[in-house]
């Protein structure tokens, strides 16, 4: 069992997720994105120890346990395991930080970015 990251993740990246995983199991591509590899970011399967950290943190609600993710997003586990399946492509994802090491402020999507998001990828 572990958590996954949904495609709604993809191009949105702010990355709440990424400040609270306490085991570090949470990725991003050295690469560029391309359709194999979308621009989001990916759970490793097999670190990720289902604590439920980052789920409330996305403020895109794109990150499911694996048992609970929308049959719409089926194949979205697949596209997290490619970081323990092609680990020379990934690196642990890292935060934006100021010069001063603060965590630079994000800007949270409205309700109605959040909807229109998931109604782009069929979502309810
Ligand atoms: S469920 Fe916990 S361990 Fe797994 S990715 Fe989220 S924060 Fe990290
Ligand atoms: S918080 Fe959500 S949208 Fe942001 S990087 Fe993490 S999974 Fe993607």
């Amino acid at each position: 069992m572990a958590y996954i990251i949904t495609r709604l993740c993809i191009d949105c990246l702010d990355k709440g997720c990424v400040e609270v995983c306490p085991v570090d199991c949470i990725y991003q591509q050295r690469g560029d994105a391309s359709a194999d590899q979308p621009n989001m970011l990916y759970i490793h399967p097999t670190e990720c120890i289902s604590c439920s950290a980052c789920e409330p943190e996305c403020p895109w609600k794109a990150i499911y346990e694996d048992r609970e993710v929308p049959a719409v997003f089926a194949d979205d586990a697949a596209i997290n395991a490619l970081c323990e399946q092609q680990p020379s492509q990934f690196a642990v994802a890292t935060v934006a930080r100021d010069s001063e090491g603060r965590l630079l402020a994000k800007i949270k999507p409205s309700s109605q970015q959040v909807d229109s998001n998931r109604a782009k990828w069929g979502a309810k």
